[in-house]
């Protein structure tokens, strides 16, 4: 069987740990496809969160108490930036963390794709999954904010990381989507997946900038598989990060029915035939999408191994 996994950072590297080992009680292959739209250069490095959330997290060296980042991290070169009052000062590059992003942008510098990279990368963390970019073109996040009496567009990280999304926001834009196009081996494993499965990640900001990437989005809406999305809302709230945020901008109700309306059913051209909820929201009732309601929390690697065994069920009954 082969599971394909559309996910962004932390959120859905909890969820990938779990589809993990899963995967590896079935003989499953799992490809997750990330959300490069938080990439951004700062200090000559291109960093990529969401990639880099899902490698440290099922390479085992993810801090549990931060989210991001790695464990054991120090922070000296940032200390030493500031002491030469170089911006962007809000950001926080660790040290180890630095070597990763040395690595990578050597050798984006020397002509390799993200994709190409980021395999290399995983040569130290053995993921135990196929990780792919959405896109190894340019492709980010941008945010059209009001800030000191002035609007304008400013890097998603800038709004999450600086403002804490706690600014007039008006828009999301993906800059660059219009032209990206998926990354070496995506539309393959879309095409040969048995079940593509949309993680419990940040609609808007996460799964939103992948589905931005055109020929991506026709290959999973035209593809073969079922389409089983997991709630990243329990009882209207976003459980960790600012999903909530992300929502209220866009005039979406914060619930699992407001994400699955978000992202449509199947059968009106939209993107889920299936919609896991929490148990708390099992009224949840989309139209065109079959719902069901199981424990969402991913408090451990085995309850979480369950809600991905509950998301194949569905999946299985849909084909
Ligand atoms: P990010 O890119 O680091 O922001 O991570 P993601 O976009 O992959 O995931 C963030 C989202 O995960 C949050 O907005 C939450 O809605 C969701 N989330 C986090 N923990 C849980 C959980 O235990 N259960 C569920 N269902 N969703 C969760
Ligand atoms: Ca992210």
């Amino acid at each position: 069987m082969r599971i394909v996994v559309l996910t962004g950072g932390i959120g859905g590297a909890r969820f990938l740990v779990g589809v993990r080992a899963h995967a590896r009680r079935i003989g499953a292959e799992v490809t997750a496809v990330v959300n490069v739209g938080d990439d951004v250069r700062m200090h000559g490095l291109q960093i990529c969160p969401d990639l880099d959330s899902v490698m440290y997290t099922l390479g085992g060296a993810a801090d549990p108490d931060r989210g991001w980042g790695r464990v054991g991290e120090t922070w000296v070169v940032k200390e030493e930036l500031a002491k030469y009052g170089a911006e962007p000062s809000w950001f926080g590059l660790g040290d180890k963390d630095t070597a990763t992003h040395l690595v990578r942008t050597t050798m984006l510098n020397a002509g390799y794709p993200l994709s190409a990279v980021t395999t290399a990368l995983c040569d130290r963390w053995q993921p135990g999954i196929k990780m792919l970019p959405a896109s190894d073109d340019r492709l980010e996040t941008h945010v059209v904010v009001d800030v000191e009496g002035e609007r304008k567009a400013i890097h998603f990280q800038e709004w999450w990381v600086r403002y804490r999304g706690d600014v007039p926001t008006h828009r999301f834009v993906f800059v660059g989507a219009e032209t990206a196009k998926p990354a070496a081996g995506v539309l393959e494993a879309i095409g040969n997946a048995d079940v593509v499965l949309v993680a419990p990640s940040n609609p808007v900001v996460s799964i939103a900038p992948i589905l931005a990437v055109q020929q991506l989005k026709e290959a999973v809406l035209d593809g073969p598989a079922p389409v089983v999305g997991v709630s990243p809302i329990i009882g209207g709230s976003p459980v960790r990060g600012m999903a909530d945020r992300c929502l209220a901008t866009l005039g979406v109700e914060v619930s699992a029915n407001g994400v699955a309306g978000l992202y449509g059913a199947r059968r009106d051209n939209g993107l889920l035939d299936g919609w896991l909820v929490d148990t708390t929201d099992e009224s949840a009732n989309i139209p065109g999408v079959t719902t069901r309601a199981v424990p969402l929390w991913m408090t451990d690697e085995d309850k979480t191994a369950t809600m991905v065994a509950e998301a194949l069920r569905l999946a299985e009954e849909l084909r």
